[in-house]
């Protein structure tokens, strides 16, 4: 039986978080493939909210109070990540105690919640003055003139650092120029590729 019949079956080719007929498909909770367990179906609504190509609407996800119930473990799942990116809702909240989820299946469910959080956290890459991504280990070049303070000379512009260190700043690396390690702008250098 193919995955799309085997929801359809489970599901009575509904929406299996707001009941709706219109524009199903398969909705996977997990980064492996998807499967009988980890994926659901889901409307085009439900989906584009779920994947952020819609703000939540949360009078849609009232409809959360019933499906929350279903037996699968993937509607468990995103009933509970759902309700908790709705948790200024009083409402929401509420469902979201009296929700219980086997251990197994809230791992599952946090584990989704971690992956949203922390790409919104993303530390900011460094980058150089053409907007290419900086490594640590990269070399560089200096495009323009630069005064380096307290060491008491000019690092001409088209001198090559080998071996960059990246910082806690994006807009800063270290690397050694005149065999002085200094912090340079990244504004001001030239990613060597290749
Ligand atoms: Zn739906």
């Amino acid at each position: 039986m193919s995955l799309e019949t085997l929801l359809d079956k489970r599901s009575s080719c509904r929406c299996e978080l707001c009941s709706s007929e219109e524009g199903l498909s398969v909705y996977n909770t997990t980064s492996e493939s998807a499967n009988g367990k980890n994926s659901l179906l889901v409307c085009q609504i439900c989906k584009k909210q779920i994947i952020g190509d819609l703000p939540l609407d949360s009078n849609h996800w009232r409809s959360l109070g019933e499906s929350m119930w279903s037996e699968f473990p993937a509607v468990q799942v995103m009933a509970y990540r759902l309700l908790t990116q709705l948790n200024q809702e009083a409402w929401a909240r509420d469902l979201l105690d009296q929700l219980f989820l086997e251990d197994e299946v809230l791992l599952w469910a946090k584990s989704g919640l971690v992956l949203q959080s922390s790409e919104s956290d993303n530390v900011k890459p460094t980058k150089d003055s053409n907007g290419n991504v900086l490594n640590d280990g990269d070399s560089v070049t200096l495009i323009k003139d630069l005064e380096v303070k307290g060491a008491n000379f000019t690092a001409k512009r088209g001198t090559l650092v080998k071996n960059i260190s990246l910082t806690s700043n994006p807009e800063h690396i270290e690397g050694r120029v005149n065999g002085t390690q200094i912090v340079l702008l990244t504004c001001f250098l030239k990613k060597v590729i290749g």
